[in-house]
C-alpha cells in the first residue's frame, strides 16, 4: 500500500490554505463542506474567497506565507503557483508533523485528496496514488453513474436506527445479519426510489418482526471459487464472501480471490500443495460443524466447482448428519476455464461428441481409471490432478488403444495471467511437460479438439 486510506473528521479543525487563486478556491470549497475552520494566507483572493472572508466563513492573512502560519494547523494545503513557496510550506509542515499537500506535486504530499463520489453519509473515495488521475476520474464517473443517490438516504436511515437495532440484538453477529438482509430488501428499493418515509417504515417493520434466535444460527456455505481468475466468480459467491464470519480455504484458492472476502472474517488455511492436506479431510468436516454450531456463517471456499473432484459431497454429508444448515454454490470448474481460455472447445461437431472428466490422482499404488472407456477417438478426456502421473496416463491410454498421435494439451494455471498451454500428442506430451517445467495446478486435455487451439487461442501466450 503506497498510501493509507482514511476519512478525517475536520469539523472546526484549523486548516491552512496557502494561495488565493482558483486552485485554492477548489480546495477551500472542499474543506468548507467538511466543516473545517479555514485560514487562507495570500496577498490576494479571487472574488469567491473574498466573499467567504467577508461573510466570516474563512480567516484571511493578506500577505505572503511565513513559517509560523502553519503553527497549530491540523492540515495544510499549498496551492500557490510559486514552487519555492510551496516547497517552504512543505518543509515547514514536515518539520512539525503537520499533514501537508502541495497541489499536483505528489512528491511533496504527506496526504493526497482522492476523487470522491459523495452520497453522504455514504462516501466512496478513489485514488491511484497519483499514478493515473484520469483513471481515477473515469472510475469515479462509472461509480457515480451506478450508485443511485438513494444510497445516501439508506445510509442515513440505517444510522438513525442503529441504536434501536443495538438494543434489540445483543449479539454482534445477529445485528450484522439483520442489516445484511434489511438493507437488501424492500427498504432499499424504496430508498432508491426516493421514498424515504416508506423505507423507514419498512426497516421498522423488519426490526419488529426479526427473530433473534434464527439470526444467531450458523450455517455453512460451500462455495466454488472458480479456476483462479476473480472475474469468473459468481454473484452469489461474491455476496457470501462479503458476509462470512470465517473462511476455510486451501491452496487452490487464488490470493486475488481471497482478497474479496470480508476483511474482518477469520481466515483458516486447511490445505497445502498436492494431496498432502494440512488438515485431514475428517478434521475439516468436523471443524465446519463446530464453527456452524457456534453460530458462525462459515464459508468453505473451494477451487473450481465444489462438486467436481472437490470432496464437497463428503463435507456436506457431515453437515447434514449434524443438522447444520448449508448451501452449495457452483463454480466454474477448471476444465471449463482451461477449455475457454486455451481455445480448446471440449466438444465440437467435427471432433468430439462427448467429454469425460477423470482424476489422475493415485489412491495407493494405482490410478483407478476405467481405461477402455477413455479410448474412443470421438471423445475428449480431461484429466484433473494428472501432472505427476502424466507419463503413466498417456502410456495407459495408448496401451488400451488410443492412437499415439492423438493430440493432447496441458493447461497450467488456467484463466490466470500466468496461464501456459503446451500442446503435443499422447506420445510427446510427457516429455514436453518435463521440458517446460509444468507444475500443478494443471489439466491435461486429450482428443482432436486440441488441434483447434492453434486457431482459437485468444489469450496471449
Ligand atoms: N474442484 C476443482 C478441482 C479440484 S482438484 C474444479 O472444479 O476445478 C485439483 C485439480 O484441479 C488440479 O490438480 C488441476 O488439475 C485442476 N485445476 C484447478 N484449478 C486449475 C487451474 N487454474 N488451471 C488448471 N488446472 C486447475
Amino acid at each position: 500500500m503506497d498510501y493509507f486510506p482514511l476519512f478525517l473528521d475536520l469539523q472546526r479543525q484549523p486548516c491552512l490554505i496557502v494561495g488565493g487563486g482558483d486552485v485554492a478556491l477548489r480546495k477551500a470549497s472542499l474543506l468548507k463542506s467538511a466543516g473545517a475552520a479555514i485560514t487562507v494566507v495570500s496577498p490576494e483572493l479571487v472574488p469567491q474567497l473574498a466573499q467567504w472572508r467577508d461573510s466570516g466563513e474563512l480567516a484571511h492573512r493578506p500577505r505572503t506565507f511565513s513559517r509560523d502560519d502553519v503553527a497549530g494547523m491540523r492540515l495544510v494545503i499549498a496551492a500557490t503557483d510559486d514552487e519555492h513557496v510551496n516547497a517552504k510550506v512543505h518543509a515547514e509542515c514536515e518539520a512539525r508533523n503537520i499533514l501537508v499537500n502541495v497541489v499536483d506535486t505528489p512528491a511533496k504530499c504527506r496526504f493526497i485528496v482522492p476523487s470522491i463520489v459523495d452520497r453522504s453519509p455514504l462516501m466512496v473515495a478513489i485514488s491511484t496514488g497519483g499514478a493515473a488521475p484520469v483513471l481515477a476520474r473515469q472510475l469515479r464517473a462509472r461509480i457515480e453513474a451506478t450508485l443511485p443517490h438513494g444510497y445516501g438516504v439508506l445510509a442515513r436511515l440505517a444510522g438513525a436506527l442503529r441504536d434501536r437495532v443495538k438494543a434489540r440484538f445483543d449479539d454482534e453477529r445477529a445485528r450484522r445479519r439483520f442489516w445484511e438482509t434489511a438493507l437488501e430488501g424492500a427498504a432499499a428499493e424504496k430508498a432508491l426510489a426516493g421514498n424515504e418515509a416508506g423505507a423507514l417504515a419498512e426497516l421498522e417493520a423488519r426490526l419488529d418482526s426479526a427473530d433473534a434466535t434464527s439470526l444467531q444460527r450458523g450455517a455453512v456455505y460451500l462455495v466454488g471459487a472458480g479456476p483462479g481468475n476473480p472475474d469468473l466468480l459468481t454473484f452469489r459467491a461474491l455476496r457470501l464472501m462479503q458476509q462470512a464470519d470465517v473462511v476455510l480455504y486451501d491452496n487452490l484458492v487464488a490470493p486475488a480471490i481471497l482478497e474479496l472476502v470480508r476483511r474482518d472474517a477469520e481466515r483458516i488455511y486447511v490445505g497445502k500443495k498436492s494431496n498432502n492436506h494440512a488438515l485431514p479431510q475428517e478434521e475439516i468436516n468436523k471443524l465446519l460443524v463446530k464453527l456452524a454450531q457456534a453460530g458462525k456463517a462459515v464459508l468453505r471456499l473451494k477451487g473450481g466447482d465444489p462438486f467436481i473432484f472437490g470432496r464437497g459431497g463428503e463435507e456436506i454429508e457431515e453437515l447434514a448428519a449434524n443438522g447444520v444448515d448449508f448451501e452449495v454454490v457452483p463454480g466454474i470448474t477448471s476444465a471449463s476455464g482451461a477449455s475457454c481460455y486455451a481455445g480448446i472447445p471440449l466438444t465440437h461437431r467435427d471432433h468430439a461428441q462427448s467429454v469425460t472428466f477423470v482424476t489422475g490422482h493415485r489412491r495407493g499404488d494405482a490410478i483407478e481409471l476405467d481405461w477402455p472407456r477413455l479410448v474412443s477417438p470421438s471423445e475428449t478426456v480431461v484429466i484433473y490432478m494428472g501432472v505427476k502421473q502424466a507419463a503413466h496416463i498417456c502410456a495407459q491410454l495408448i496401451a488400451h488403444g488410443r492412437a499415439a498421435d492423438t493430440p493432447a494439451a496441458i493447461v497450467e494455471k488456467a484463466t490466470t495471467t500466468e496461464q501456459r498451454v503446451v500442446t503435443g500428442t499422447l506420445e510427446t506430451l510427457p516429455a514436453l511437460i518435463e521440458q517446460q517445467g509444468i507444475k500443478p495446478p494443471a489439466l491435461i486435455i486429450v482428443g482432436t479438439v486440441v488441434t483447434l487451439h492453434d486457431r482459437l487461442a485468444w489469450q496471449a501466450a
